[in-house]
């Protein structure tokens, strides 16, 4: 790849209204249709936006769907509330991908990134730049996952106006402090802000669903401050990321490897797993382990997981999510996330 179509992949499109055809378009086609990841600004009776990011994942159209049904009930009239749109990886989104092979993952190159020198992450932080003075309302980031999980909201703070927002979208609320270089830490310094997790790709409920969260947060004249009301909210915790160890392979459908997933394993998403859930076998004279990384600042103390009689157990009791039985999902991302529930008063 030369250098000219390198910067185009990552040169910043702004537009101050909204691009003929949008409205009509497929996420596969933005990318001829924006030229490049696109920043849209659109006015509103409140002036200070909504700030919408979609498809920093290029294959996760429901967030791209949800603004464009949004913005279709609203053709002709003036918004709530000004929105500002920011659709992040049109080249990945033109082949229905995560990713293109030669790219980061654009939702780990946010300001707060372990990679600042990379194009992507100069992209983000001139989005950050951008929407800084127009001082945003709220911000919303929205994604879809490969298993079987409910709809969440994934905050970084346990403010009151981020919870308010994220229990607009769901009762279930994950507070995370890892991965990190992810849009909704680094939008956190500016507004309220969730990540919201839409289930699969490409279910109609899932974008109204997000459509109708959109929507509500554009009539929403402020953030309540008083606490959320503990029994409105289901509040977890990411306290691991556990990933399989680069160069050792893994199946669901019970083939050999080095990894022997249950197929059902999805299935355990948002369940409280007790010690001793099992999660698969480890192939006899393997001795890889599975990667168990901090979900927050702290680090890890202690074994998670067990391989005695070459199964392998979970050691202490977990809510897990995103548990995926798609292998290019564990590849790109992770296996799962290891989560605990927070109590928290009302
Ligand atoms: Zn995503």
């Amino acid at each position: 790849m030369n250098g000219t179509c390198e910067a185009d992949m990552t040169a910043l499109k702004i537009f101050e209204s909204l691009p003929p055809g949008l409205l009509e378009a497929d996420a596969a086609s933005l990318e001829d249709l924006l030229g490049g990841p696109a920043l849209i600004h659109l006015p509103g009776r409140r002036p200070e936006p909504l700030f919408v990011t979609v498809l920093l994942h290029g294959n996760e159209t429901t967030g791209f769907e949800a603004v464009q049904a949004v913005l279709r009930r609203w053709q002709g009239r003036e918004l709530p509330r000004a929105l500002s749109l920011f659709i992040g990886n049109v080249a990945a989104a033109r082949a229905g991908l995560r990713r293109l092979a030669v790219q980061p993952d654009y939702n780990r190159v946010w300001p707060g990134t372990e990679t600042p020198d990379l194009p992507e992450a100069a992209l983000m932080a001139e989005v950050v730049a951008h929407m800084r003075p127009r001082r945003p309302f709220a911000s919303i980031d929205i994604h879809n996952n490969t298993g079987i999980n409910p709809h969440y909201a994934c905050v970084v703070r346990l403010e009151p106006s981020f919870l308010r927002l994220a229990q607009l979208f769901s009762r279930i609320a994950v507070h995370f402090q890892r991965p990190l270089g992810v849009q909704a830490t680094a939008v956190a310094a500016l507004c309220p802000a969730v990540a919201v997790e839409c289930g699969k790709i490409g279910g109609q409920a899932s974008i109204a669903h997000a459509a109708e969260f959109v929507e509500a947060v554009l009539h929403l004249d402020h953030f309540p401050q008083h606490p959320v009301p503990a029994h409105d909210l289901e509040l977890m915790h990411t306290v691991a990321i556990v990933k399989v160890p680069p160069g050792a392979s893994f199946s669901f459908d019970g083939s050999a490897a080095d990894f022997r997933f249950r197929g059902d394993l999805d299935h355990l998403n948002f369940r409280e797993m007790k010690p001793g859930t099992a999660l698969g076998h480890r192939a006899p004279g393997c001795e890889a382990r599975l990667l168990v990384q901090p979900g927050g600042q702290a680090p890890l103390e202690g074994e998670y997981f067990d391989y005695a009689d070459g199964e392998i157990r979970l050691m202490r009791p977990m809510v897990p999510a995103m548990l995926t039985i798609d292998p290019l999902a564990v590849k790109n991302d992770c296996l799962c996330y290891l989560m605990e529930r927070i109590e928290f008063r009302s």
